[in-house]
């Protein structure tokens, strides 16, 4: 009889354990995944990427027809009007779409999924709706949660204080919504929400929105949002948030303290980042500490300091985004099976996908600056690009980062209509060590929006054609 159960369990069927469970078995192991949720997926696939790019789409489609933008093209409309309950089932069927083709996989694939909450009971045993199961190895992927925001309680039933999850399912457009948190969550969803007819009003700690962006990503940023029409209060924190019945009431003041002011709005977003799931997981019956940020830090492979359990994903230090926790989840399993695995951490793309979106990989300016790096900058503006022109997409630019000795591109930031694309091909060229020379010289298929990123990488030596 087997020592195991299984070679291997995923705790968490988000895109960490379930795309690492999907390699454990196509690789041979024994595998099996634990998922409390009804359908597997975690939270991008539920209540994440997946339903807030379907609003995303949806909305921009409404205000492209609402705001006579498709009027240019000859497409008269004479009256327009918004059926949320159609948008929202439209998101619906992606979510249950993609959700049961991943339970069609598991099957496929051999995977069992083990329904309930799962809990270590020792390092190699994981107890489940009352039962254990014994694996060689257990992966932690159990994904991260809202942050909550002291002296504001999230309410997503009643639709007043909602976090991320409440505001992908909101049954009304908000009159006011104010979103706390100028990152990628307030930023995204906010625009579904303006672009249905909200007043949206974003209020941010910091001097600006989308921490962790090139500082020239940020700044445009602020200006395109404003443009859109959102309210900006920067530097700025909520003290706290008063519910009488559909009505809130905030509280906010400068960061570094003064005038207090209030603002009253219909919903209140709060999104002020994630925090790793963790809580009754067990982690104290096999002694596994959390770091200083209630993280769990690995090496390499994805070890612990537990013998025989890993962790990847959100619940991992390193950005909290689906690509990051599936190719760890690839890694993770290919380290079991075969004791090799790769993860470039370093080449990590993000994107935010309003519009223009804003994309990113590799080191921004300050962060190349700040690593002691000499570097050359080219830059090309979306206005000069012919195709984003003709489709009257005039926001945004490409900025190209390469070592000034080198030339060896060290990092690349986008805003365009379809950054979150062209973002690949710079991926790609830092993974195989591309110079902007490589880049430049690289024939790009005209007229496309990607045509920018050449021109910028012409730019690093001066030396672009169309400005
Ligand atoms: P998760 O997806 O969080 O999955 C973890 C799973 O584990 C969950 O299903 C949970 O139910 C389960 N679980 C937890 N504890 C237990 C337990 N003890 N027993 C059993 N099951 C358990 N990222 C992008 O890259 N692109 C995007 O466009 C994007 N959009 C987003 C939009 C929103 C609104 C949000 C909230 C997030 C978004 N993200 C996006 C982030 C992305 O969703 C996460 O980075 C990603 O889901 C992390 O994957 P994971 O596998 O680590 O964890
Ligand atoms: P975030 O870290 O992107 O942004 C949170 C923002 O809130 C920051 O700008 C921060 O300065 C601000 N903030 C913190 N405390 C505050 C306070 N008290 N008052 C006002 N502002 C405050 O976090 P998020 O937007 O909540 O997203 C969480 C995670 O989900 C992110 O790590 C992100 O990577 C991931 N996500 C990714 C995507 C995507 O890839 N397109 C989309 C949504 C979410």
């Amino acid at each position: 009889m087997a020592e195991y159960d299984y070679d291997v369990i995923f705790i968490g069927a988000g895109p960490g354990g379930y795309v690492g469970a999907i390699r454990a078995a196509q690789l041979g192991l024994k595998t099996a995944c634990v998922e409390s949720r009804e359908t597997l997926g975690g939270t991008c696939l539920n209540v994440g990427c997946i339903p807030s790019k379907a609003l995303l789409h949806g909305s921009e489609k409404y205000e492209e027809a609402a705001n006579g933008t498709l009027a240019r093209y000859g497409v008269k409309l004479s009256k327009v009007e918004l059926d949320l309950a159609a948008l929202q089932a439209d998101k619906a069927d992606a979510v249950k779409g993609l959700t049961g083709g991943i339970e069609y996989l598991f099957k496929k694939n051999k995977v069992d999924w083990l329904k309930g909450t799962g809990a270590f009971k020792d390092a190699h045993t994981v107890t489940v709706a009352g039962k254990d199961y014994t694996a060689k190895e257990v992966v932690i992927a159990t994904g991260s949660s809202v942050t909550p925001l002291p002296g504001v309680e999230v309410d997503n039933d009643k639709g007043v204080i909602v976090d991320s999850t409440g505001a992908l399912a909101l049954g009304k457009v908000p009159s006011h919504l104010v979103v706390i948190g100028g990152g990628v969550i307030g930023l995204e969803l906010g625009s579904v929400w303006r672009r249905l007819g909200a007043k949206v009003t974003v209020v941010e700690f910091l001097d600006q929105l989308l921490p962790g962006m090139d500082g020239d990503i940020r700044k445009e940023a602020a200006r395109i949002f404003k443009k859109q029409g959102m309210e900006l209060k920067l530097s700025t924190k909520v003290t706290g948030v008063a519910v009488k019945g559909k009505k809130a009431t905030l509280t906010a003041e400068p960061s570094a303290g003064g005038a207090v002011e209030t603002i009253e709005a219909d919903c209140v977003l709060v999104a002020i980042g994630r925090r790793p799931n963790v809580a009754g997981l067990g982690l104290e019956n096999i002694g596994l500490e959390l770091n200083a940020r209630g993280q769990i830090d690995t090496g390499h492979d994805f070890r612990t300091k537990v013998d025989g359990v890993r962790a990847i994903g959100d619940v991992i230090p390193g950005p909290m985004l689906a690509h990051k926790a599936e190719d760890e989840g690839i890694a993770v399993a290919e380290y079991i099976a075969t004791g090799v695995g790769i993860v470039n951490h370093a080449v990590i793309p993000g994107v935010v996908y309003t519009m223009p979106e804003f994309a990113g990989v590799g080191l921004t300016e300050e962060a190349a600056k700040e690593a002691g790096h000499a570097i050359k900058v080219g830059k090309f503006p979306m206005m000069a690009n012919s195709r984003a022109k003709t489709n009257h997409e005039p926001e945004g630019f490409v900025k190209v980062i390469a070592d000034a000795q080198t030339d060896k591109v060290l990092g690349a930031w986008m805003i365009a209509s379809v950054a979150g694309t062209m973002i690949a091909q710079v991926a790609q060229a830092m993974e195989f060590g591309a110079t902007s020379e490589d880049i430049a010289y690289t024939c790009h298929a005209h007229p496309t929006h990607s045509e920018a990123v050449k021109e910028a990488a012409m730019g690093v030596t001066g030396k672009p054609i169309h400005i």
